[in-house]
């Protein structure tokens, strides 16, 4: 099935009273929306598209023979690329919010759909359509909650905007490819990050509880690329904790349903995707998907500083090991943790290796949960490349 067909709409149902994917909603914000008619076709939860809708908006879906587009989804670009000038309290330099205020400078758009956090809490999403650079920057920084970005589609509507860009992560961006034609813009920017293990606020309060020293002063967090858990505090000081000391067991069941049986890591279906994974330390990770997005990347070149991305290493030992290690909660004390974490860090995958050993240890975890949690879904929900990732690996029952 492809996206939502403008005369098929599913039974009235009413906005904001359902979640037709119950327990897997990821709380995008579709469903507060009367675009909720279509949510039967458009949620990446209740239909799987991905290869269909990347057809529609890249002009072709993956080449599984061509690596880079198997692992990565379809792209013309990538680079590791950090801001000279990084915006003081963004999530990494600021790529993100740098374009998004470039699209408004340049009159490329009209609005920005991002999500800025509540007074009384900064973890807590709050989605706003920002119309000015300082709308923006107050958006800056991950909210690592499941975010209901969509809810603001219905505003999009009724200012008459019609040239938008949009930032979000996957789940988010599937729901709103699927009707984006319902729109009624003339042009849709998506400006994607990657995105794993999100969590509800409870969830995010017992991770941060569970694993930093002071949970309360937590300003931001990253899961690194060497292998450990950067939380940044007010004071400005970092934290970190190797990946390898996390207690496991405690903190299994703390990801939302709807991340367990995630397979769209990479964002497939924005136009430009920033993140961190595929870069070495220090950068970020930028994936060109099609001409809209070389043109968001255009706008902010010169504040750039890039390097080609590089590849070192190989996941697949390390990948094969953690299935059975996670599957036991093994937690190792701290001590063997952060050596385990040094030796690693010399010796393990690097730039896009890294970035295949993130998506593999994620791909293989949730396709066993959602084969064991919803073994009708498996097959139409799990996209051909996740299967032929999820393939390369011995799984347990
Ligand atoms: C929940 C989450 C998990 C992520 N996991 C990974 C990962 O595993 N690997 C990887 O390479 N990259 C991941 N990223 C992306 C990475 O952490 C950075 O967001 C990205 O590199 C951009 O950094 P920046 O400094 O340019 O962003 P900033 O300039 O700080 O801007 C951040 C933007 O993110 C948007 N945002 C914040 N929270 C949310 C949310 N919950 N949902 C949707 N949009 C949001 C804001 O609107 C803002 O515009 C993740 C992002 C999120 C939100």
């Amino acid at each position: 099935m492809t996206s939502a067909s403008p005369h098929k709409k599913s039974k009235a149902l009413k906005p904001g009273s359902r979640r037709p994917a119950k327990e897997l909603c990821s709380e995008c914000g579709f469903c507060d929306t009367h675009y909720i008619h279509y949510v039967k076709e458009a949620c990446a939860f209740l239909n799987q598209q991905v290869a269909e809708l990347e057809e529609e908006a890249h002009g072709r879906s993956r080449n599984l023979d061509n690596s880079d587009d198997w692992y990565f989804g379809v792209n013309q670009d990538m680079m590791a690329a950090r801001k000279k000038e990084p915006i003081e309290g963004a999530q990494w330099t600021g790529i993100v919010s740098t374009i998004a205020c470039e699209m408004l400078n340049s009159g490329k758009v009209e609005g920005v759909v991002c999500v800025q956090n509540s007074e009384e809490d900064r973890f807590q999403p709050m989605p706003v359509i920002a119309r000015t650079p300082e709308e923006v920057l107050a958006a800056r920084v991950n909210k690592p909650t499941l975010s209901p970005n969509l809810s603001v589609l219905e505003q999009v509507e009724q200012s008459g905007m019609k040239r938008l860009l949009v930032i979000g992560v996957g789940c988010q961006i599937q729901a709103l490819r699927a009707v984006e034609k319902k729109l009624g813009l003339e042009k849709l920017y998506v400006l994607g990050t990657p995105c794993v293990d999100n969590v509800t606020r409870e969830g995010l309060q017992k991770f941060l509880e569970t694993t930093s020293k002071s949970p309360e002063t937590v300003v931001h967090y990253e899961f690194m690329q060497d292998f450990r858990v950067h939380f940044k505090h007010e004071d400005g000081s970092i934290e970190k904790v190797p990946f390898f000391g996390l207690n496991t067991k405690e903190l299994k069941d703390i990801f939302a349903p709807s991340c367990m049986s995630c397979f769209d890591y990479v964002n497939s279906l924005a136009d430009l995707v920033v993140g961190y994974m595929g870069a070495p330390l220090s950068y970020q990770w930028m994936v060109v998907r099609n001409d809209t997005g070389q043109e968001m990347l255009e706008l902010v070149e010169d504040q750039l500083e890039t390097q080609p991305v590089t590849s070192q290493g190989d996941r697949h030992k390390a990948v094969q090991q953690s299935i059975p290690a996670y599957e036991k909660g093994v937690t190792l004390p701290m001590w063997a943790a952060r050596l385990m974490g040094v030796v690693i860090e010399r010796i393990g995958p690097k730039g896009l290796e890294y970035a295949r050993f993130s998506i593999d240890s994620h791909f293989t975890r949730n396709y066993l949960y959602v084969k064991r949690n919803y073994p009708e879904k498996l097959e139409a929900h799990v996209p051909e490349y996740a299967k032929q990732i999820v393939g390369q690996y011995e799984l347990p029952e």
